[in-house]
């Protein structure tokens, strides 16, 4: 019944009253669900979510590069319009379609009538399950119609699957969406023009080039290329998560960014010190055998803009990219550190939930630079340990396969962590480690509140269970909160390192699948506290404020 009157409801508009009446039989089946339902929806929905300015300071900033920002946001904005269409369809039918406005924002942030905070389940009555493969296949495509098909475009990157005459046909993306690559590729060529690094204004002419016929290759060198740029723009199709199917289809985005400069040149530096703390690992030789790559480059920004996939749902605070394998092999990635959008994180969310969990008198190690700090070595953990299995089990990724990500994740965290301690103890970084800690302890109830269906939340959870086991904190029973036992954690900090790596580097499929089954999972006391976290109102994640008029251009 959900599906029938999806497709029913546009049907209205040209039918005769034979269907009118059918519609009011369904309309009346929904609202008496809906009634049957309102008790559970007392709250309003968008109470998951907190609003945040997105500022950055422009001064420095010449004329003309002012100017460029307002065209970008206007390129972003179409990236949105073709996110819609991914992952839901028509955007304006489902917005029309809801009276609540907190309920019409709320699909409207979630783009969609699926809440991506909670296992994307429906909050619009009569909408069913979302498909996995969102709106890049047919509704009714079966997993084994792609597999078996000859056609390679169908797994494209680029492509939209369509079924014509019962054929399965791939539409790329440039075609299907022409429209929007059009309007984006314009307003990011005037912007081409106004740019005076060479660096960029090639990159964002190949880019605009790219979004004309689905290549985006060389766009992707010529952003490795560039180096001094003040202004960035990650747009395009880009991640695969939407495609929950196969995780083939990269869906649109765009993030317009402001370099911050200073802060650019000290990640640089600890990036520098790769190699160096790959030879410290402490795991046996073998598995630090590889060489982390050193063209990396890693950046602190403020983000202006969010559009489409990154600013659906849960944000974004960290970018690695380009995914191209290339593209990574020739130039190495970078790695962008989305700093106003960390500390909108820090202050809404962070901050308040330590104050529910976390002992009072160990609050006050709950800073924006250790969190900051945690998060940044977080994204250069990835770089560390091996991609390649010890015993020719072939890459680690695949070697783990559904666990895989979970464990990556859980290894960055863990790793980042431990590079932070190593870099104090040797005096390349200065801070006080019972801040970067009890941030970190903190830092994971932020995050197991994204649930354990997401690799990340997973990999926190996993953390801290191993944590919990270890007595690297203690929770007091008459308070509710926890307090972290400095020593204890060192400890558990560098043995969950070593398991990880060690699991990664034997591609042990067994230990990764018990490791993710018998400890990523959330224990009832975990459960009751971050109820209490709920309760005290604590939003879940950001939206935001955003565009010319806030940034006052
Ligand atoms: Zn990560």
């Amino acid at each position: 019944l959900s599906k029938g009157i999806r497709r029913l409801v546009p049907k209205t508009k040209n039918s005769g009253g034979r269907m009118k009446v059918f519609i009011s039989a369904i309309l009346f089946v929904m609202m008496a669900i809906t009634l049957s339902c309102s008790h559970t929806a007392k709250q309003p929905m968008m109470k998951k979510y907190t609003k945040f300015k997105l500022t950055s300071d422009l001064s420095h900033l010449t004329p003309n590069q002012k100017k460029m920002i307002p065209l970008l946001i206007d390129a972003a904005k179409e990236m949105d319009e073709v996110f819609w269409m991914q992952a839901y369809g028509d955007k304006e039918s489902l917005l029309k379609s809801i009276q609540d406005p907190d309920k019409r924002k709320f699909a409207e942030v979630n783009y969609g009538p699926w809440d991506r905070l909670d296992g994307l389940k429906p909050f619009v009555v009569g909408i069913g399950v979302k498909p996995k493969g969102a709106r890049f296949y047919p509704a009714d495509i079966k997993k084994e119609e792609i597999e078996k098909s000859k056609n390679k475009d169908l797994k494209s990157l680029y492509t939209v699957v369509k079924r014509v005459k019962g054929e399965l046909k791939a539409v790329p993306y440039h075609v299907e969406y022409k429209k929007q690559h059009l309007a984006a590729a314009a307003k990011i060529e005037q912007a081409a023009k106004l740019a005076k690094d060479r660096g960029l204004r090639r990159y964002l002419r190949l880019r605009a080039k790219a979004l004309r016929n689905d290549k985006y290759k060389r766009s992707d060198m010529a952003w490795m290329d560039m180096k001094r740029n003040a202004i960035d723009f990650v747009v395009g199709p880009i991640e695969t998560y939407e495609d929950q199917l196969f995780g083939y289809k990269a869906a649109h985005e765009a993030y317009v960014l402001i370099k911050d400069v200073e802060w650019s040149k000290r990640l640089t530096r600890y990036a520098a010190l790769l190699p160096g703390l790959q030879k410290g690992l402490p795991v046996p030789a073998k598995y630090k055998r590889e060489k982390p790559g050193r063209k990396s480059d890693l950046n602190a920004y403020d983000v202006v803009f969010y559009a489409g996939d990154c600013n659906a749902g849960a944000k974004t605070i960290a970018i690695n990219l380009p995914n191209d394998e290339d593209v990574q092999l020739k130039k190495g990635s970078r790695r962008l550190q989305l700093k106003n959008a960390m500390k909108a994180k820090f202050e809404k969310i962070l901050v308040p939930i330590s104050k529910e969990l976390i002992a009072e008198d160990q609050r006050k190690h709950i800073t924006f630079d250790a969190f900051f700090g945690n998060t940044m070595f977080h994204e250069v953990a990835h770089g560390l340990g091996i991609k390649k299995t010890v015993n020719g089990k072939g890459k680690v990724r695949t070697a783990l396969k559904e666990h895989s990500s979970a464990i990556e994740e859980g290894k960055a965290d863990i790793l980042g962590l431990y590079l932070v301690s190593e870099l104090v103890k040797n005096g390349e970084y200065k801070a006080d480690m019972k801040d970067h800690y009890v941030t970190f302890m903190a830092g994971i109830f932020r995050s197991v509140r994204f649930g354990s269906s997401s690799s990340h939340g997973k990999a926190n959870l996993i953390r801290f269970n191993f944590f919990k086991e270890k007595g690297a904190f203690s929770r007091d029973e008459s308070t509710g909160h926890y307090r972290v036992n400095y020593d204890q954690m060192e400890a558990a900090m560098t043995e969950l390192s070593q398991k990880i790596l060690k699991i990664q580097g034997d591609g042990n499929y067994e230990s990764a699948k018990s490791l993710v089954q018998t400890m990523g999972v959330m224990r009832p006391q975990l459960t009751k506290d971050l109820a209490r976290v709920n309760r005290a109102g604590i939003p879940v994640d950001i939206i935001f404020e955003q565009g010319t008029t806030v940034l006052g251009l």
